[in-house]
């Protein structure tokens, strides 16, 4: 069989068992030319010759023009955010490189017969296909270039010429050594040095300890691709202050009821200080915490403590300051008060930055409008490149406009003209969104794309070992796949690979009637079986996807294979893919265990722990990961990756693909369909229709005097201040470190704009705008009454996160109290002395429950306890989770809702359709739990269902069956025949819809019921003492004691 050409490969029958049966009567090799069709040919269909150019994607030019001269200067008028890859001289869409297409000659194996390099499965032997119309024979001449072996494609391909100033040497941002591979800490040690050895146990308190972190520069050289997710910002070094007093916010002038001693504790949203001569807007709360410090017998009432009992409440002050601002949904600072001067700022002690979430789902009524200036071209400032906003002032009788941000005089275009009235409006104002609200989508002329806006792509890599399979996950996986093709644009573009201990390419062919599939057994050289048809126009070969879903479970029924090339098939998917980009999509049910890219089972160690190597097995061990990571950034390419074992698969690893490209891990521990089916369900089907932005960048400017300084989440950084985000959609935020760049800023306000270039599902290309403006204060306490603890806690969470990726967990707890220890500190000192508040706490209102959601930070997956108290990869999935988590769905897993709701489902007035106000949050403590009862804990991921021991046994048997008296580990939620199942259900349906972008499993435990009742509830109570980790009042009382010791 296929002997005619040594070079091309043998083709051999796969067993039986595949579905994907008879072969057609034709040979899978038909056409090599292009295919013809609207859409796709747009895409694919380039002339064979473009291919000789030996990097097509990245050979003419850089992927991304930015504003940096190193990448594409923008000319006067153009975008400078311009991007795609860029356009291979002939034709934007050309065949991928000789090195993808070229049908090399398998070496031989050793000691063996060259074994098979590919197989057409269930069907006779396939004819080689240069028997077929000429096909792959003149696909071969055409594309074969010698110069490139077949060996090593990403590597090959990245080393390719590309230009210099873009593409880092192949493996330059990897080249630190191991273990310590994270790209963001070995600049970082010493600074540290200080914070270690003073540690004590359970959240220790650093007092003495440094924290002036330093930036961290990753070794990258200009123009590279930065794996930059730390950053710390360098603690301004302290300067005069600025006696610049701004009374935007006139100071009330009550009296603070907080101050009178003998309550337990107050807190009201506007009370300045006794009759003070300052001009200080005062608002503080105050909480006795006993009048000798170190007592512990305090009489510190813990029912009134200050609990996030209404959820996130977003601070409203700064939309009342400026309406034009777009909605706190996309942007949030940690505090909307700029400090006028460095002095100032080092003294907020909190971190001054911002939480962006571009592609917040907006509520109905409030959609972003869109807005085309068609002719006109966008209109924006040609010094800083600011899009035009609410901000803008027009002049010169509206012949000019002042930019906002950089304060240049523009001229307004003759399109865009309009006369302005006495007070400077101008009269057409009503028309233009752009100029009256704060978010607005602008459709992007051709001048911002390097090539055609490219369509919705999916591509599928699916593990089909033997646990794939029998945990039913294959067969959940592919009928949500299909469930979901109807609501996909036609233009999108699917393919497929599935893997085991071979790669198995699906040549799904609109001219089909099955899908066919090859085989590649040689995973050190792997190579595409077929030029096209790999990926393919989702609507032209719908026939074709739908059979092969229909028949992928059964097709793999019998394979007993426990083998993983995943890396291979990584790589193979990445040549796939490499043309076009779009979203990845992994489902891995074990460890990577051939080829390049294999796992070791490192697992968990309980040695490491509290050593200087602890977070080593948090981190990539094998740079391959990395590598590949920055490669499908490059062309564009998100990965989101589906984790399903019962045992270590080293999530570190396998999330690095999603951390630095814009994607998401899903963690489905010992999935089981008939447990998880519902869950994976619903993400894998969000994760495919909810709106994406595709191959998308975004900026964040500011006005004079400021710079963000560093961004934390899941992307990877372009040039110093561009996010590359392959896809990006609602359920992504992203944090961002501000420092001033200047002594003091002169300005009164501080404009943000972030620009979010991308392109729809629909094929626009558009960018979204959001600007904000914030006053700039010269006094502490404004920047904390201000302040948003939201926004606070999201960045804190992501760059303590970040901190267990470099240092012991312990290590990250303590940073995090001890900056809420400082700033308690600084603010204590702004009151204390002149209101004699010794043995009480105060805080400012703003920050009421910082203290507790940091509490919760350091008890939450990613940084609790040590080796026993969550498994590591648990550990890592949720921290590479809350590193993208928007402001609103961080809060809620940190301190879940917990209601009562027996007394609903008995009493029959009570309507569920208007549940809302019945569910009343209760105080997360045991306290809260009542044997009687029946609750419903939700942290946004997952419901517990929490039986008391003493339920009525009629509740109990309403809900459970008869099975009521169980084990509940055995029990699920159905709804029954009843009543009052009926409610429960919808209930938490209610619950469900309010919170889209995760579902929530059902766990029913009962009181008493160990270990699931610890694992589910208890450790998640965390006001509670669990482990070694502070209750909520001692810890308010170790903070207060820390706050009140003299710095
Ligand atoms: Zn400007």
């Amino acid at each position: 069989m296929g002997t005619e050409d040594p070079n091309r490969p043998n083709y051999t029958i796969r067993p039986a068992a595949t579905p994907f049966a008879a072969l057609q009567s034709t040979t899978p090799f038909l056409s090599s030319g292009p295919v013809v069709r609207s859409e796709a040919s747009a895409f694919r269909s380039a002339p064979p010759a473009s291919s000789h150019s030996t990097i097509p994607p990245f050979s003419s030019g850089p992927f991304v023009a930015s504003e940096s001269p190193a990448f594409r200067p923008p000319p006067p008028g153009r975008s400078n955010e311009l991007i795609g890859p860029p356009l291979p001289s002939s034709s934007p869409y050309g065949p991928p490189t000789a090195g993808f297409q070229r049908f090399p000659t398998p070496p031989p194996s050793t000691g063996q017969l060259p074994p098979p390099r590919a197989s057409l499965v269930g069907g006779p032997v396939v004819p080689p296909p240069t028997i077929s119309s000429g096909g792959p024979v003149s696909l071969i001449s055409q594309h074969q270039h010698p110069s490139i072996p077949m060996g090593s494609p990403p590597q090959s391909i990245k080393t390719g010429q590309s230009n210099p100033n873009i593409l880092p040497p192949a493996d330059q941002p990897f080249s630190l050594p191991r273990p310590n591979v994270q790209p963001s800490s070995p600049p970082m040690r010493p600074s540290y040095a200080t914070a270690r050895g003073t540690v004590q146990p359970s959240f220790p308190a650093h007092a003495n300890t440094q924290m002036n972190y330093v930036a961290q520069a990753p070794p990258v050289q200009p123009g590279s691709f930065q794996l930059q997710q730390g950053g710390y910002a360098p603690a301004a070094p302290p300067t005069s202050f600025l006696a610049q007093q701004r009374g935007h916010m006139p100071a009330p002038s009550t009296t603070p009821s907080g101050l009178h001693f003998g309550s337990q504790m107050q807190h009201h949203g506007v009370a300045p200080p006794i009759a003070t001569s300052q001009s200080l807007a005062e608002d503080f709360s105050s909480l006795s915490v006993g009048s000798v410090p170190g007592s512990f017998d305090t009489g510190l009432d813990a029912a009134s403590l200050p609990r996030p009992l209404d959820g996130d409440v977003e601070p409203k002050s700064l939309a009342e300051m400026y309406p034009m601002n777009c909605s706190s949904r996309f942007l949030r600072l940690t505090t909307s008060a700029i400090p006028s001067s460095q002095s100032l700022a080092s003294r907020w002690h909190l971190h001054l930055g911002a939480v962006v979430c571009p592609l917040a789902e907006s509520p109905a009524g409030e959609e972003v409008p869109i807005v085309n200036f068609s002719t006109t071209g966008i209109v924006r400032c040609r010094r800083c490149r600011t899009y035009v906003n609410p901000y803008v002032t027009f002049t010169d009788n509206g012949r000019k406009w002042k930019c906002n941000i950089c304060s240049s005089l523009n001229d307004v275009p003759s399109d865009y003209f309009a006369p302005v009235d006495a007070s400077g409006r101008r009269v057409d104002l009503d028309q233009r969104p752009e100029l009256t609200k704060g978010s607005v989508d602008f459709i992007a002329p051709a001048e911002y794309m390097v090539r055609p806006p490219m369509p919705p792509l999916f591509f599928f890599l699916i593990d089909v070992s033997i646990s794939a399979v029998k945990s039913g996950m294959l067969e959940v996986m592919a009928q949500t796949i299909k469930s979901c093709l109807d609501s996909l644009t036609p233009r999108t573009q699917i393919g497929f690979i599935t893997y085991d201990s071979t790669i198995h390419f699906y040549n799904m062919k609109s001219s089909l009637m099955q899908p066919q599939m090859m085989v590649v057994s040689d995973l050190d050289a792997i190579f595409l079986p077929l030029p096209d048809d790999l990926l393919v126009n989702l609507s032209e070969s719908r026939n074709v996807v739908d059979a092969f879903l229909d028949s992928l479970p059964s097709m793999f029924q019998e394979n007993m294979n426990v083998e993983s090339a995943f890396g291979p098939a990584l790589q193979a998917a990445f040549m796939v893919m490499s043309q076009l980009g779009g979203k990845l999509l992994i489902f891995q049910n074990t460890l990577p265990s051939l080829g390049v890219g294999r796992l070791r089972l490192r697992g968990d160690d309980i040695r490491l722990y509290g050593t200087d190597k602890e977070h080593t097995i948090r981190v990539p061990e094998d740079p391959f990961y990395k590598r590949m990571a920055a490669d499908f950034t490059k062309y564009q390419m998100a990965v989101n990756v589906y984790a399903f074992s019962d045992k270590y698969t080293d999530i570190a690893s396998l999330g690095t693909l999603a951390k630095y490209t814009g994607g998401q891990v899903y963690y489905y521990p010992s999935f089981h369909s008939g447990i998880h089916k519902d869950k994976f369900r619903h993400e894998l089907a969000r994760d495919l229709t909810r709106e994406t932005a595709w191959e998308s960048v975004m900026r964040i400017r500011c006005g004079k005097g400021v710079r963000f300084t560093s961004y934390h989440g899941n992307f990877m950084l372009r040039s110093t201040d561009l996010l590359a985000l392959p896809a990006v959609d609602c359920d992504k935020a992203y944090a961002a470190q501000l420092s001033l760049e200047e002594t003091l800023l002169t300005t009164q306000t501080v404009y943000f704009q972030v620009a979010l270039l991308y392109t729809s599902s629909s094929g626009e290309r558009r960018i979204r705008v959001h600007t904000a403006a914030a006053p700039v204060v010269a006094n502490l306490g404004e920047m904390y009454r201000l302040a948003d603890t939201g926004a606070i806690i999201s960045l804190f969470s992501r760059l303590a996160i970040e901190k267990t990726l470099s240092y012991k967990l312990e290590d990250a707890r303590s940073a995090v109290q001890l900056r809420i220890v400082k700033a308690l500190r600084e603010y204590r000192n702004l009151y204390s002395v002149q209101h004699r508040l010794s043995g009480r706490m105060i805080y400012p209102e703003s920050l009421k429950f910082l203290p507790l959601y940091g509490l919760a930070l350091c008890k939450s997956i990613p940084l609790r306890g040590g080796y026993a108290d969550a498994q590591l990869d648990e550990r890592c999935a949720a921290g590479y989770t809350m590193m993208a988590l928007p402001v609103k769905k961080l809060l809620k897993l940190l301190y879940p809702s917990l209601v009562r709701v027996d007394d609903s489902l008995v009493n029959n007035s009570l309507q569920t359709d208007h549940f809302d106000g019945i569910a009343k949050r209760l105080p997360l403590t045991a306290e809260s739990l009542d044997t009687r009862g029946l609750y419903v804990f939700d942290d946004g991921f997952r419901f517990v269902i929490w039986f008391g021991r003493s339920i009525s046994p009629d509740i109990a048997r309403n809900l459970l069956g008869e099975d009521f008296a169980a084990d509940y580990s055995k029990v699920s939620l159905a709804e029954g025949e009843n009543e009052m199942s009926g409610k429960l259900m919808k209930m938490i349906n209610k619950f469900r819809e309010t919170d889209p972008s995760y579902f929530q499993l059902c766990h029913v435990v009962r009181q008493g019921e160990q270990p699931r009742e610890g694992f589910f509830l208890l450790t998640n109570l965390v006001e509670d003492q669990t482990g070694g980790a502070n209750g909520y009042a001692d810890w308010i009382l170790q903070l207060s004691r820390q706050a009140q010791q003299i710095a």
